[in-house]
């Protein structure tokens, strides 16, 4: 064993060392010690609105994706690159609305509303603009298809979706929850300690994940349309076509938009957060069914009528696709190899090869990082030099720190 290598022991280690992605766990699992809010830095965080008890924290640690990250996935192909799997292929929604209003081509939203109707679930745990601060993203419990698709579309900015995981359990329903891989493996773990996850979820569906953006990425659009946040009606990070336009709206009838080549233009503006930058499994390894975008290139090159790619990673994952497809709600197109995902999804390619070298980095400057397993960063390792004295000397002058928030969000859906 490395004994350079050290993992966070506390919620405030976790935070202090910039290995929390905000996913809400905390909050859901100790609400009476911590409360999600906004730092300054535009990061969602739990803070301590009680004493911080390490003894009693240790059931978040064994969940937190900032302590572990386990790939779960149980298909019986198996690529380097993209782990376990059922089937990789082409889908979108079958309902056209649906495709058109969703983010890519609606494979999360009509694989949900699948659940729905088929009465395989009773409700949907996901996440979606807050309607009324809608530049900012709140959990949400849908129980009809509307809402489902009224909540579809990308949200680029801190998201805590696991803020609502008690009170989705404490309904007592079969349920499925849509997420952040992030998230599929928090849930993933709990589910070893609490047996109701077993007994109620039905299935964790995730998009691949580039990274989540600090609120600021979002802010920073604001100011450029000269708009301030208390004049919102509308944020819409993409949707209503593919990819569809960043569109903001006012009160006072003014809207706003920019491509969505436009908004991601400028790399140095996206604000992405430190764990994603560390994330070692930004494709759903522990989700049933994860979607994704399929731009040759990685990039849009204009607007087109919606396609996802969708990888089943679990029995759960491809028995609902088939039914949805059964069904009419979701249509399958042409196969995909795995090599044509690394075409799609270069940047997830690149930060697969380069994780376990900043790990590398972290811990050589004597910083904590989680533990993982089954997600083949050693055989992934191609020992980047570069990234590692990069992460090393950021870890050094102290830029993955963070503060915990100060104040609770104060918006608890409770
Ligand atoms: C932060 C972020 C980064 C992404 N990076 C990539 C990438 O690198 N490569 C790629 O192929 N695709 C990426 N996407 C995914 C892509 O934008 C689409 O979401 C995906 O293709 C699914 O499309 P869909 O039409 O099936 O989604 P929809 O049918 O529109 O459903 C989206 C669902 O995701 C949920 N959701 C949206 N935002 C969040 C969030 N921040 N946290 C938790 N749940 C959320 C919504 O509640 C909704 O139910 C990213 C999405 C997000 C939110
Ligand atoms: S990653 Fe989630 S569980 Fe871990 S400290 Fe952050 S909010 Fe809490
Ligand atoms: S990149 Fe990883 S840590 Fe960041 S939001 Fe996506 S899944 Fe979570």
């Amino acid at each position: 064993m490395d004994d350079t290598v050290s993992h966070p022991q506390s919620v405030r280690e976790v935070v202090e060392n910039g290995l929390c992605i905000g996913c809400g766990l905390c909050e859901a699992l100790a609400p009476d010690r911590w409360s999600m809010g906004m730092t300054a830095q535009g990061r969602l965080r739990p803070a301590p609105i009680a004493a911080e008890l390490e003894a009693e924290d240790q059931p978040i640690l064994a969940a937190c994706p900032g302590c572990v990250s386990n790939a779960t996935a149980e298909g019986d192909l198996e690529d380097p690159m993209w782990g376990k799997y059922i089937h990789i292929g082409e889908a979108w929604a079958g309902d056209d609305d649906i495709r058109f209003r969703a983010a890519t081509g609606g494979v999360l939203t009509a694989l949900a509303v699948h659940l729905l109707r088929s009465k395989k679930a009773g409700f949907i745990l996901h996440c979606a603009a807050d309607t009324e601060n809608p530049m900012r993203t709140k959990w949400e419990i849908s129980e009809t298809a509307e809402q489902i698709l009224q909540r579809a579309g990308s949200r680029y900015g801190p998201s805590d979706t696991l803020a609502g995981l008690e009170k989705a359990l404490e309904r007592g329903q079969a349920f499925a929850i849509i997420a952040k891989p992030c998230d599929a493996g928090a849930v993933s773990q709990r589910a070893k300690a609490d047996p109701r996850l077993d007994a109620l979820l039905v299935a964790v569906l995730v998009m691949v994940c580039g990274g989540a953006s600090e609120l600021g990425k979002s802010e920073d659009l604001l100011e450029e349309f000269g708009v301030t946040e208390d004049e919102l009606t509308l944020f819409r990070y993409r949707g209503y076509g593919n990819p569809g336009p960043t569109r903001v709206e006012t009160e006072d009838g003014r809207a706003f938009e920019k491509t969505y080549q436009e908004f991601w233009a400028d790399e140095s503006g996206w604000k992405i957060q430190s764990r994603c930058k560390l994330c070692p499994d930004a494709i759903g390894e522990a989700a049933d069914v994860a979607a994704l975008d399929i731009w040759p290139g990685g990039t849009p090159v204009g607007e087109d009528e919606g396609f996802n790619g969708i990888i089943t990673r679990s029995k759960v994952g491809q028995d609902l696709v088939q039914a949805a497809v059964a069904a009419g709600d979701l249509v399958l197109g042409q196969d995909h190899d795995p090599r044509q995902l690394d075409d799609f999804q270069p940047h997830q390619v690149s930060k697969k090869h380069a994780v376990a070298a900043r790990l590398r980095g972290l811990s050589k400057a004597g910083q904590p990082t989680y533990r993982h397993e089954g997600l083949r960063l050693e055989s992934l390792d191609v020992r980047d030099e570069a990234e590692e004295r990069g992460a090393f000397e950021r870890a050094k002058a102290g830029r993955f720190k963070e503060e915990m928030p100060i104040h609770p969000r104060g918006d608890s859906n409770g």
